[in-house]
């Protein structure tokens, strides 16, 4: 299945973040003390420099997860090449931490139904995309007037993700929102 917002009625978003280029000490600082059990959608090379720096999100019940390999687009790529981006970085991830997150985030939003058979194969069963962003310090609604119950926020492991994380939480406050874990939201 693919979802880009997780069906429910209680007052949760869902924060990931993709990539994993900018590992800032304050922005795993924060997730720690705010105990947000964000979800981590990581790329083999930037994951391989420092994998206990993102590790640290499985403290607060986060996960870490595939974004592939090395991040291609994946629509009308042959069955083998798909399965080798998002399988080989679940196995990448089980070889450093010992398990992994069993969702899966294509590179771009970009995927067909070629990339649900070769995630199934590996036990991903979830594609998961976004239907919010937080950039630049900016909670990007998509023009939809508030918050609402499972959105699924995007965002980067960027030089902005700090001011980002910031901005989320006030927003999440003033509509009395929290953020919970994908992966409790969603079938194994
Ligand atoms: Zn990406």
């Amino acid at each position: 299945m693919k979802v880009s917002r997780v069906d429910t009625t209680d007052k949760v978003v869902f924060l990931t973040i993709d990539d994993g280029i900018v590992k800032d000490p304050r922005v795993m600082e924060f997730l720690l003390d705010r105990r947000w059990p964000a979800t981590l959608f990581l790329v083999s090379g930037e994951f391989k420099k420092d994998p206990l720096y993102f590790a640290q999100i499985l403290t607060v019940g986060g996960n870490i997860s595939s974004h592939t390999l090395t991040h291609p687009e994946l629509k009308g790529l042959g069955y083998d090449e798909q399965r080798r981006q998002i399988c080989g970085m679940k196995g990448a991830i089980e070889t450093m931490l010992g398990s992994a997150g069993h969702l899966f985030r294509p590179p771009y939003g970009s995927w067909d139904d070629t990339t649900l058979k070769a995630a199934a194969s590996c036990g991903i069963n979830v594609v998961v995309t976004w239907n919010s962003e937080l950039w630049e310090g900016n909670v990007d609604l998509a023009r939809r007037p508030a918050l609402q119950p499972g959105d699924v926020f995007l965002t980067h492991f960027r030089y902005d993700l700090y001011d980002n994380l910031l901005a989320l939480e006030a927003r999440m406050a003033a509509e009395g929102f929290t953020v919970a874990n994908l992966e409790d939201y969603l079938p194994n």
